[in-house]
């Protein structure tokens, strides 16, 4: 990254606006009364996957209403893109989690982008195979289905993305981007440097 951006800022390199902070905010209610009808009685480990997963996890966890009794909150590391906007398909998982603290739970996992499915598919069968969960769902944020490599549907999603590399609102470009309140799509030109 240069030192200096010349008076540039984040938003500049916005083609275009997809969903917008309100957009967001009124999605997360719905899908938070959703989960705390369906998790009502179940106690749910609810379980943001990061980096990406940070502001919607927070959002969120603030929507699920009324809360039930039991919910408690984590979260589990998962990386699988190196630089770039394409995924190495290799899923690095990284989590202090004990398995006890899972076994037997109704894990809720909240993921930024389910694109390939890779990512959401190793972390599930981690909790489920591993640490003996007693059911694992997904809610997340946006949902790539054109771009699947494992067939994946997940119980709770916010927006279906179009085939675009998308950024903000937790999402990065290279660890940049992720603290816009919005979510929109680069201008080519911000990662033509890449030859992609
Ligand atoms: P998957 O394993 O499903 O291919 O990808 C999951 C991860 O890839 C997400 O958690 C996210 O970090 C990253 N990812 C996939 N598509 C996009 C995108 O359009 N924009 C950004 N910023 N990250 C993406």
């Amino acid at each position: 990254m240069e030192a200096s951006t010349s008076g540039r800022t984040y938003h500049d390199d916005m083609a275009r606006i997809l969903w917008s902070p309100d957009d967001i905010t009124a999605r997360c209610r719905v899908l938070g009364r959703q989960i705390a009808n369906d998790y009502k009685s179940k106690a749910p480990l609810v379980l943001g996957v990061l980096k990406g997963s940070f502001m919607f996890a927070s959002d969120l966890v603030r929507c699920i209403e009324p809360c039930p009794r039991g919910l408690t909150l984590d979260f589990i590391r998962a990386s699988s893109y190196g630089s770039g906007t394409e995924s190495s398909g290799d899923v690095k998982l990284k989590t202090d989690l004990k398995k006890e603290k899972v076994q037997g739970r109704h894990v809720l996992l909240v993921e930024d982008i389910v694109d390939t499915a890779l990512t959401i598919t190793t972390v599930s069968r981690y909790l489920l195979e591993e640490c003996g969960a007693a059911s694992v769902a997904t809610a997340t944020l946006l949902d790539k289905h054109e771009r699947r490599k494992l067939a994946y549907s997940p119980e709770y999603v916010g927006f279906v993305c179009p085939n675009e590399f998308v950024v903000g609102y937790g999402l990065d470009f290279d660890e940049e981007y992720r603290t816009l309140p919005y979510i929109g799509v680069l201008k080519p030109e911000c990662y033509a440097h890449l030859g992609i």
